[in-house]
């Protein structure tokens, strides 16, 4: 049961279930564990009783007013044996009610089904007077998952790995766990500072913890089933000369063993090492950036031996002005946090690209028979501001270049 509060208030001294004429249908009493919880010795006596609805209970505005208001309503349904008072004698009084909610369409029948949800509140008298908490119970279990995105059900075998938590990966962490990726490895070696609660995944509260860490508690709070790995270290890139992250061996293991590589580091070189992981598993990645001022950004999706690479990406983009968002002419830049500074922008403009990137990353994830449609072109460009035509969202395939030696060499 969920609670809005985890207040210590006591045990169950009987456990009696009553019809709605206020016959007993049973004394669970002598049951062995409520029989041990009554010698306890902090034991109170907690009276409760619930009634069936066959419509929606009467909540109000606020907790506070349906909390005051609920316990007393229930104890007017039920029959005149069966009404429970609070008074010296009932510390602890429970009232709940079964009620109708709607749970889902029925194929069969073409009609809305419902199911029995349930609320209680809970009343016990305290030093500082009449204390009250309301409890809903929810269920909770992975077949809930994709009940919202059936098409998505794959994901919950995949594992992703994604490089940099900032404000455009910490959006993305978030957004694939949220998709049903069942499975993700994190690196980053930076610290929530009070900053980055105006962009990215983190909030105030988070100040002073790792990214990597605090990404981990905001994925499983989202997706409790998710198998988080996470890894700190210095990245100035993870270099294939092993420069600068000694247990190299080790990283390398845990991105190969990934179906996706997410690079959303604000780094060439760094992203051109994990193309080079791509290329040796034969795993796809994912490329994603924004411009200056967070104008514009773009994702790329790299598939090796199918698409072009990184290296045709840039060759194309050389040639093609177009195919860049357009930056912010202000060379604005926030003191480094990181290994390069940080360009000022915008958290929404920045999450608008952190959500075209989730759908790529999610494309190259799902087989094109699942259900979700396949990408149409494996490079978006999102253009937030900063042109006659913005926002605007622009596709192009990029294609493996005949002069490339990268894709010649990895057919
Ligand atoms: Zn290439």
């Amino acid at each position: 049961m969920l609670g809005a509060n985890t207040a210590r208030i006591g045990v169950l001294t009987r456990l009696e279930i009553f019809a709605r004429d206020g016959s007993t249908l049973g004394d669970r009493t002598a049951e062995p564990e409520i029989a041990a919880a009554l010698v306890r010795p902090d034991a109170l006596k907690v009276s409760a009783r619930w009634v069936k609805l066959k419509r929606y209970p009467p909540f109000k505005n606020t907790r506070d007013e349906f909390e005051s208001h609920f316990p007393d309503w229930v104890n007017q349904q039920l029959p005149a044996t069966g009404k429970v008072a609070l008074s010296a004698n009932a510390q602890i009084r429970m009232l709940g009610a079964a009620f109708p909610e709607e749970w889902q369409w029925s194929k069969e029948s073409d009609e809305l089904e419902f199911r029995d949800e349930w609320v209680f509140v809970l009343e016990s008298r305290q030093p500082g007077g009449l204390r009250r908490h309301t409890y809903r119970p929810f269920r909770l279990g992975k077949e809930h998952t994709f009940a919202r995105n059936p098409s998505l059900a794959a994901l919950d075998s995949k594992r992703v790995t994604v490089v940099g938590l900032g404000a455009l990966g910490s959006p993305i962490a978030l957004g694939l766990a949220r998709a049903g990726v069942g499975a993700l490895v994190l690196l980053d070696h930076d610290i929530v500072e009070t900053g980055n609660a105006q962009r990215g995944a983190f909030d105030i509260l988070a100040a002073g913890t790792l990214k990597t860490e605090e990404m981990r508690r905001r994925i499983l709070s989202v997706n409790p089933y998710a198998q988080i790995s996470i890894v700190n270290g210095p990245w100035g890139g993870i270099h294939t000369d092993g420069s600068t992250v000694e247990d190299l061996d080790e990283v390398w293991k845990i991105v190969s063993s990934s179906d996706l590589i997410v690079a959303a580091v604000a780094s060439y070189e760094t992203s051109l090492d994990l193309q080079m992981v791509a290329i040796e598993q034969r795993i796809p990645l994912l490329y994603t950036d924004v411009v200056q001022g967070a104008w514009g950004g773009r994702a790329f999706l790299y598939r090796p031996g199918l698409t072009g690479c990184l290296g045709c990406l840039y060759a194309l983009l050389a040639t093609t002005p177009e195919m860049s968002p357009v930056a912010s002419p202000e060379p604005e830049v926030l003191p480094a946090n990181c290994v390069a500074p940080t360009f000022t922008g915008s958290g929404f403009d920045i999450e608008s690209v952190a959500t075209i990137a989730v759908r790529l990353a999610v494309q190259a994830l799902v087989a094109r028979d699942d259900g979700y449609p396949a990408e149409t072109a494996n490079y978006v460009v999102y253009q937030a501001v900063g042109t006659p035509d913005a926002p605007e969202i622009r596709n192009w395939s990029v294609v493996p270049r005949p002069e490339c030696a990268v894709c010649a060499a990895h057919p």
